[in-house]
Order: structure tokens, then C-alpha cells, then sequence
């Protein structure tokens, strides 16, 4: 079954025909920033999966780093994908509609966290990044 992902205000909606991977959550302040949260929930996704079903004419983007992306609902703010080089690279966790079967795998760069926020345990923690 497709995996259904759509922005706060429901224009912008895509479908991913495959599984998501590499389930993580970053805790940088960069992330923070990005994602208006605690930290990201993020999971890749390979582009050929990828397809916007509405809306893709309301997407903007920003790029963050060299080659790297995010793009957003331009009505509702919801940050919905990440794109490197043009390509759908990765889905926000938040965006997605049902169970994804999907788990954070993983937290990183832990050791830059907010001071107020206080992480579950139980999922592995990563001063910085796993690899
Ligand atoms: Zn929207
Ligand atoms: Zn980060």
C-alpha cells in the first residue's frame, strides 16, 4: 500500500510507492530551526518511489547547505521533503498520514539538544552522528 503524505492545509499532498529508510531524529540547532521542533524526524526515500499527487505548484524551497533543500507548503508552512541536487532526497516523519511503518532509528547530535527538552530513552542517542 502507498504511503500518503500531505502539508497542514491538505494541498500538497505525494505518495511514496516503496519503504522509507534510515528513520532518524536530529537534535542540532540547525534542525531545530528548520522544523519549527525539538529536533527533525526524518526518513530517505528513493526518488523513483517519489510522486506528488496536488500541489506542487505551491512548494517552495530553501536551500540549507550546497545541494541540499528543503521544500514547504507555501499556504501552510509545513516543511514536507528534503531534495539534494533537485531530487527528492528524504520525507518529514510529521507530513506523513496513517502508520508509515516506519520507526526512528535513531537519535543524533544529542549533544546539542535544547536545554528544555528532555529525550525518551529507549531509541539509541548519538553524541553526534552514527557513522
Ligand atoms: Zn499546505
Ligand atoms: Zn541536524
Amino acid at each position: 500500500m502507498a504511503i500518503i503524505g500531505e502539508c497542514f492545509c491538505g494541498q500538497v499532498q505525494y505518495r511514496i510507492d516503496g519503504t522509507l529508510r534510515d528513520a532518524r531524529s536530529c537534535h542540532c540547532s540547525r534542525c531545530r530551526k528548520a522544523f519549527s521542533s525539538q529536533a527533525s524526524a526524518y526518513a530517505l526515500v528513493d526518488p523513483a518511489d517519489f510522486s506528488w499527487l496536488s500541489g506542487e505548484e505551491l512548494l517552495t524551497s530553501y536551500a540549507s547547505e550546497q545541494g541540499f533543500g528543503l521544500q514547504f507548503c507555501k499556504l501552510c508552512g509545513s516543511t514536507l521533503c528534503g531534495i539534494y541536487n533537485d531530487e527528492v532526497h528524504g520525507v518529514t516523519l510529521g507530513c506523513l498520514n496513517g502508520d508509515p511503518d516506519v520507526e526512528l532509528g535513531r537519535h543524533i547530535y544529542v549533544g546539542s539538544k535544547a536545554s528544555w527538552e528532555v529525550i525518551a530513552t529507549g531509541v539509541p542517542q548519538y553524541i553526534e552522528d552514527a557513522e
